[in-house]
């Protein structure tokens, strides 16, 4: 039985994740396809290093490409590499998540990989690479925030891939990573290269400014791409770009593992923590 401390923050996190269990992720990506917006499903949890765990979730995640499927709901997933055993063993998590786009490829869906922290990123795009060659729709995710994204980003254009840009979620030291306004300049130069030489990319922000620019480029030089956000953030943007005629997806996370998940959302946004209060109190 949780405690009292973990029931109230958990009323707070409840915007941005679906809840505890898939039957709720479910729930809530039926009721998104409603508001014309696609899912983006991602069960909670990192960095495992067991390896029964690390079956689960592999499990897991062909169960939930099942259930988009069987009840006929418009999305995808997102998956985290390090819980699929990219921390502990690399040929695993690439067997693993090869089994995931195997199965989604049947049901003609795309996967898409999460970013995690800097000690993750090589092997990530480097399995992406690998698996690319015969899952030609799967995407992955690169941030603005770590200075090597520039050249990973030209070399996963150049293969052909697909990409969802972010501002990136992770604390990184300032050897590897832009701070602050520099994020923002870097994405705007991503974000150009996307639209001249990407295809079926995700614009993944909540930012305003970065979400107009994207809209400006798009009317110099027409892409297929989609917008995409956290559930329970700016959902004013995202019912104003689909009424615009954009494609916009909603991303659902759900699982036990809400806190790691909502301490990222709260220091991204100090507000919330006055939400947080309010919600301890009320
Ligand atoms: C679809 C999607 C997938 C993602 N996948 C990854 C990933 O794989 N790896 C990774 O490192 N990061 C990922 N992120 C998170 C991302 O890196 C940022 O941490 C997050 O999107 C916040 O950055 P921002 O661009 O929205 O800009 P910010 O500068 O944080 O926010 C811009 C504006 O958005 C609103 N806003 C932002 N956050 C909140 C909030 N928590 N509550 C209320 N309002 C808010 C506010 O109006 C704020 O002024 C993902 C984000 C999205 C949208």
């Amino acid at each position: 039985m949780p405690g009292i401390g973990e029931r109230l923050l958990y009323r707070l996190a409840k915007r941005w994740i679906a809840g505890y269990t898939l039957d709720d992720a479910i729930t809530v990506a039926k009721e998104t396809n409603r508001r014309k917006i696609r899912v983006i499903i991602n069960r909670l949890g990192e960095h495992t290093p067991d390896p029964k765990r690390i079956e689960e979730y592999t499990e897991e995640y062909l169960k939930i490409i099942d259930l988009l499927q069987s009840n006929n709901i418009d999305g995808t997933i997102s998956v985290k590499p390090s819980q699929l055993g990219l921390a502990s063993d690399v040929p695993q998590y690439k067997k693993n998540l090869m089994r995931i786009l195997e199965s989604a490829d049947k049901t003609d869906r795309d996967v898409w990989v999460d970013m995690e922290n800097s000690p993750y990123t090589e092997s990530t795009i480097q399995v992406y690479r690998e698996l690319f060659e015969d899952h030609n729709r799967t995407g992955i995710c690169l941030q603005a925030n770590l200075k090597r994204t520039e050249k990973d980003l030209k070399s996963i254009l150049a293969i052909g891939g697909r990409v969802r840009l972010v501002k990136g979620a992770y604390p990184e030291s300032r050897e590897i990573s832009f701070k602050g306004a520099e994020i923002e300049a870097n994405y705007l130069r991503l974000l150009k290269l996307l639209f001249q030489e990407g295809n079926q990319f995700v614009v993944g922000t909540h930012d305003t400014k970065l979400v107009a620019e994207a809209e400006r480029l798009n009317m110099e030089d027409k892409r297929t791409f989609e917008f995409e956000m956290l559930k329970g953030i700016r959902d004013d943007l995202k019912d104003r770009l689909v009424s615009s005629g954009h494609q916009v997806g909603e991303y659902i996370p759900y699982g036990p593992e809400w806190y790691n998940y909502s301490k990222r959302r709260v220091r991204e946004r100090k507000r919330n923590i006055l939400l947080l209060l309010r919600s301890l109190t009320g």
